[in-house]
């Protein structure tokens, strides 16, 4: 396993972090003596980072990593989030007692405003006793090492969330799909913040088979996943990328590509960065996801239906755009299924004045459910 500097923190943490957003369930209930197997597992191969929060796993995901931490505690860095949007300190606090009890432990080493933007943090300036106030408290009591955040707001608002000097830390999505936050990674390393990357097999899309990206690098990668999670890690910014793990094998698989020392080369890096360009480029093509043409009246996701069109054709995502195709067309909306695949196009045309680009929605609609239906 491979370990880095989580910013200025003194911590080492290693290059994989275990999310534990995906622990194995059954019927809405954590199994908890797998997804234990699967965390121990995880401990005993090196990753000596894991990420919780509040409401992952229906609620169960802190008292599970909770009881994965028994007798490891000090070897461990323990990331949660505190999910609350209010101005009231009181407030927050009482969150941090909850999460503090669920895990049965003293303290967290890194506590992270769970998705906090920009406008949330200006509303509790000037605020008397304010979840800031009281975040600073809880780490002069030693309930927390760290304070970090989370955040999917704009990169130019993160950049200036980083710049309020509070954070430690920052948790962000990065990707081959997804590299906006390229610049705001950059940033925050050298303002000395450790970074964390979630979703760096971009939330399950890169872990199915694609022949297209396998072949960017030529005969050096297993799998998509692997250039996915290797294409993170290449960053020399990032301190660790957290991926959801619900098996052994994950596991496995995941700690052996974290633990490949060697980098992608440069001129790997620029190939790669020309052809995810070029990928980009052609996405655009035909949808820029803009959602002007919405909503349409009779429940078709459009953009939706676009970006899986696009996953298969121009990045060769072929089983994951099937499978998400499918589960369009079961959308639920107050138990009642409301399809949002192109087959509910009723050719009302109301939707093609309205693109900006000009494309014939109707026929490509068509086409995607006859493509991406099979
Ligand atoms: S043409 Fe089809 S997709 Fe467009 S608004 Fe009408 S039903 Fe919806
Ligand atoms: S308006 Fe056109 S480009 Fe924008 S989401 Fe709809 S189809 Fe795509």
């Amino acid at each position: 396993m491979q370990y880095r500097k989580l910013g200025k923190t003194g911590l080492k943490v290693s290059a994989l972090g275990f999310g534990s957003m995906r622990l194995p369930m059954n019927n809405g209930q954590v199994d908890v003596e797998s997804a234990l197997n699967v965390l121990n597992k995880a401990f005993d191969m090196g990753v000596n980072l894991v990420d919780t929060a509040v409401g992952y796993c229906n609620q169960q995901s802190e008292i599970t990593v909770g009881k994965s931490l028994r007798g490891r505690r000090e070897g461990i860095t323990l990331s949660t989030k505190n999910p609350y949007k209010g101005t009231s300190g009181k407030e927050w606090r009482a969150l941090l007692d909850q999460s503090l009890k669920r895990l049965e432990i003293k303290w967290i080493d890194i506590y992270n405003f769970h998705g906090l933007t920009l406008e949330q943090y200006t509303n509790w300036m000037g605020v008397t006793d304010s979840p800031i106030e009281e975040a600073l408290k809880a780490k002069k009591e030693g309930l927390v090492r760290y304070l970090g955040l989370s955040c999917h707001d704009t990169p130019q608002n993160m950049i200036k969330l980083i710049d309020t000097d509070l954070f430690s830390s920052i948790i962000l999505q990065y990707n081959i799909l997804d590299r906006v936050n390229e610049d705001a990674i950059a940033h925050a390393n050298s303002k000395g913040l450790g970074v964390i990357i979630m979703g760096p097999v971009g939330g399950g899309r890169l872990a199915a088979p694609s022949e297209v990206i396998r072949q960017m690098i030529p005969g050096k990668i297993k799998s998509t996943a692997e250039l996915a999670l290797r294409f993170v890690l290449s960053n020399t910014h990032v301190s660790s990328a957290l991926s959801g793990m619900s098996t052994m094998n994950m596991v496995t698989d995941n700690v052996r590509v974290a633990s490949l020392l060697e980098p992608f080369s440069s001129d790997e890096m620029k190939a790669m960065r020309e052809a995810l360009e070029e990928k980009r480029r052609l996405s655009e093509l035909f949808c820029t996801g803009c959602g002007y043409c919405m909503p349409c009246p009779n429940g078709v996701d459009i953009p939706g239906n676009f970006e899986l069109m696009n996953y298969y054709r121009v990045y060769g995502l072929v089983d994951y755009s099937k499978d998400e195709y499918r589960k369009l067309g079961d959308r639920m909306k107050d138990d009642v299924k409301v399809p949002a695949w192109a087959a509910a196009c009723k050719e009302c045309n109301e939707c093609e004045p309205k693109c900006p680009r000009g494309i014939k929605i109707k026929e490509q609609l068509k086409e995607m459910h006859k493509t991406l239906a099979m």
